[in-house]
């Protein structure tokens, strides 16, 4: 039986921002020509299957009536820009992003059902900006926080791990998550100080949810030693604490140093390490579930290569993929220690570090 679920749907090419946008089709195509060429979906160890369209009742687990009316009615009356910054939507943007949620849920049921032991949602658009009432990022339906929902109220789960390692804050994750603590949200980016502007190493929660949001911001340009070393010293520790049922990833590849949109210096190795350290992670605590859910990343030239990667770390099958980052300035390397101390004289009131 094969080990791992890879959703996806060539209608995620649908959704069309602009042929100067960086959230371009041509990502998910990079994605699959490398998946194809690879030959790793031949293996018999990873299936792709076509997800299901999201219903209406699936975005409200999130959205408010309203905002998806909205962006309905935008779409139909010919698209444009959603936001104030560059979130746009084109007239099948609407359809399109119902099938993105519609993968990050199936990917979550599969996992659950035990039909696969992990699954990956190659969706488009990106989800982990778009908050109840608003569209941001290049993000219209929260798909990961959507599907967070699901496990929660359908599967009555207590303890749901999402890791977020796109290398920008997911604001509106952590904003739907902040006062509960059936969710723990975990994220590592970069300084969010400029976008999305939230993410700070003071934001841990409120209410029931006090000390189950974790924020990792790293100065921008910091590589994988840094990276990784707040992967071993606060996410690990946290995570064996928590004990989660199931672990959430929100893949963005976009910390890597290729990247012309964010700022990070990471290579596909670090990717690797973490998405490697998950797995574990999922092996140890839950039976191995796990599920992705692709944020952003945008380097037309790595996008396909790390995905694959990422494809064949789940399911179990040797893919060569061998990368070196940059190396990082002394000054830098000293702000980020700096931060990773910070945070975790922070955490320990919560928990043992
Ligand atoms: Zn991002």
């Amino acid at each position: 039986m094969a080990k791992t679920a890879v959703l996806y749907t060539p209608k995620y090419l649908n959704h069309n921002p602009g042929s100067h946008h960086p959230e371009s089709p041509k990502r998910l195509k990079a994605i699959m020509e490398e998946l194809n060429r690879s030959g790793l979906l031949e293996t018999g160890k990873c299936s792709l299957i076509e997800p299901r369209r999201a219903s209406i009742d699936d975005l409200k687990l999130v959205h408010e009536p309203d905002y998806i009316h909205l962006v309905e009615g935008y779409c139909a009356s010919g698209g444009g820009l959603l936001d104030l910054g560059d979130t746009t939507v084109s007239p099948r943007s609407f359809e399109t992003a119902r099938f993105a949620v519609g993968g990050a849920l199936e990917a979550v049921s599969f996992v659950m059902n035990e039909r696969f032991e992990n699954a990956f949602a190659l969706v488009r658009p990106p989800g982990h900006h778009a908050g109840p009432y608003y569209a941001m990022g290049f993000c219209l339906f929260n798909n990961i926080a959507i599907a967070a929902t699901h496990l929660l109220t359908e599967y009555r789960l207590d303890r749901v791990l999402i890791v977020d390692i796109d290398a920008h804050h997911g604001n509106a994750t952590q904003e739907i998550f902040y006062d509960t603590n059936r969710v723990l949200y975990i994220s590592l980016h970069q300084d969010p100080t400029g976008f999305p502007g939230t993410g700070f190493i003071d934001e841990v929660g409120k209410d029931s949810g006090l000390g189950y949001t974790v924020n990792i911001p790293f100065p921008f340009r910091i590589n994988d030693q840094v990276y990784l070393k707040a992967v071993d010293k606060i996410v690990v520790p946290i995570i064996q604490q928590y004990k989660p049922q199931i672990i959430l990833v929100s893949l963005g590849f976009d910390g890597h140093y290729t990247d012309p949109v964010a700022s990070l210096s990471l290579s596909a190795s670090c990717y690797l390490e973490t998405f490697s350290t998950m797995l574990n992670l999922a092996s140890r605590f839950c039976n191995g579930k796990l599920v992705a859910v692709l944020e952003g990343g945008y380097s037309l030239n790595y996008i396909g290569k790390m995905a694959a990667a990422i494809v064949a770390k789940m399911a179990g099958v040797t893919y060569a993929l061998q990368d070196k980052a940059p190396a990082v300035s002394a000054k830098v390397r000293r702000q980020a220690e700096n931060v990773i101390k910070e945070i975790r004289s922070i955490q320990s009131s919560f928990w043992n570090l």
